[in-house]
């Protein structure tokens, strides 16, 4: 009889390891934050648990990893949703931002955490203000991060005039911060903490400002973090200033390489996606927000070039399986063909593939022996979920972020029974609300919200 910490039983094991299918009435074995098994149920008596989760109404699988995300976002919920062309990016978001104060970012940090673990994410790629914060509520929560403090050197808040002028004193600001940050968190809570640096976007940082950051990267040996081709105003800009698109342009900077994950390519040309793929630049793709603003990236040019590529939220609802569907609905669409993308390959990129892209894919992802030990547990008693067959579709298709009720992450149970049990989740909630009439006023004042009547 083996001892372990943790005895997992799942009715439908998703391993997402190369060549495993699902697996009917299997389990997960775990040591500190190993797993030791994953698979077929060893003979009765093979393990001594000291605790024992799941059963045969679960499915089991990866936790999911959001490549690409702002943890503490949720200020601007609904404010870019609606709005035409873009702006409100630029109008609303930019702008307000600037008002929040640090309480302000706590508060929210440690609420987009609760949801990040309650949604089913035991990993985010996070690029924001006031990393710190974010990585003191993932220190607590359990939570899984890379995190990296947002760098620019344009006043965000005037983008929306075209004003793009560049000012030093604020670029070497958010740099010694995110450096600072960096060199205070990275691999703290045995690893489950890393840093990125981030520059914001190929146009809200001077060329000089990227060179930095780079080579404050290899100095660290830490990867950038980057927003790239997420909107015409950006191309334009660059292509104004550069000459050139902006993957071309930040791999003539000798910024793009293999410890870099990009975001959204959304307006990238041939010639930018043959910048990423040549540098062995990773993609983070948002599939959320594309529909949501009338535009969607290319993604058959950019995996069929080889660039490797991983799910994410970005700012919007934080539930990976509606951005799972989104995406499996959008790239059908586009192809006017169902084959265009498949479930298990949207569970793949949620998974596997956006660990891989954030270079942890030795580490989690899918469910082996050797690997750390992070999944989710999905009530399968639902209504919602009955019959349920046990299939890839049947749970991308058909599951919601509410039905995950249970996460480990690192080997320690952060979700139980529907509840995140490491933090205090109703006093994170009520810290959270008693911003909103402050919000709610700041946003009027920016035309973001209507006038009461
Ligand atoms: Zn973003």
């Amino acid at each position: 009889m083996r001892e372990i910490d943790l005895w997992v039983r799942a009715g439908f094991l998703y391993p997402m390891s190369d060549g495993l299918p699902i697996l009917r009435d299997a389990e997960v074995a775990i040591t500190g934050n190993r797993i030791v098994h994953a698979g077929a149920p060893m003979p009765e008596g093979t393990w001594r648990a000291r605790r024992e989760i799941g059963g045969p109404a679960c499915a089991v699988l990866p936790g999911f990893v959001n490549a690409h995300t702002h943890t503490a976002s949720l200020v601007f919920r609904g404010r870019t949703d609606d709005v035409a062309g873009g702006a409100a990016l630029y109008d609303v978001a930019f702008r307000m931002e600037k008002t929040i104060g640090r309480e302000e970012w706590r508060d929210l940090a440690w609420a987009g955490t609760v949801e990040m673990i309650r949604s089913g994410f035991t990993t985010v790629n996070d690029l924001w203000y006031a990393p710190d914060l974010l990585a003191e509520a993932c220190a607590a929560s359990g939570l899984r991060a890379q995190i990296a403090n947002k760098v620019f050197d344009v006043a965000l808040d005037r983008l929306g005039l075209d004003d793009y002028t560049h000012h030093p004193h604020i670029g070497e600001q958010r740099l010694r911060e995110g450096v600072d940050f960096a060199v205070r968190w990275h691999g703290r809570e045995d690893g489950r903490i890393q840093a990125r640096l981030g520059p914001h976007a190929s146009d809200t940082c001077s060329p000089e400002l990227h060179r930095q950051l780079r080579a404050e990267a290899d100095r660290l040996k830490l990867g950038l973090h980057i927003h790239t081709a997420q909107s015409r105003r950006e191309v334009a800009e660059v292509r104004r200033a550069q000459g050139r698109g902006p993957l071309e342009y930040l791999r003539d900077l000798g910024v793009l390489a293999p410890d870099v994950v990009v975001a959204h390519l959304s307006f990238a040309t041939d010639a930018d996606l043959d910048a990423v793929a040549s540098t062995g630049t990773n993609y983070a793709h948002t599939p959320t927000i594309y529909p949501r603003r009338g535009w969607y990236p290319r993604f058959a040019e950019i995996t069929g070039r080889g660039i490797p590529t991983g799910f994410a939220t970005d700012w919007m609802q934080n539930d990976p399986f509606e951005m799972m569907r989104n995406a499996i609905n959008a790239m059908r669409l586009v192809a006017g063909d169902a084959g265009a993308m498949n479930c298990r390959d949207a569970l793949w990129y949620a998974t596997v593939g956006a660990a891989r892209i954030m270079g942890l894919d030795a580490q989690i992802g899918s469910l082996e022996p050797g690997k750390k030990a992070d999944l989710v547990l999905v009530d399968l008693d639902r209504p919602h979920l009955q019959p349920f067959y046990g299939d890839y579709a049947a749970l991308v298709f058909y599951a919601r972020a509410d039905d995950i009720a249970a996460s480990v992450i690192d080997g320690r149970v952060v979700m139980d029974n529907r509840r995140v049990v490491t933090v205090d989740e109703a006093e994170i909630h009520r810290a959270l609300c008693r911003h909103t009439p402050s919000w709610r006023h700041r946003l009027i004042e920016l035309g973001a919200l209507p006038t009461p009547q």
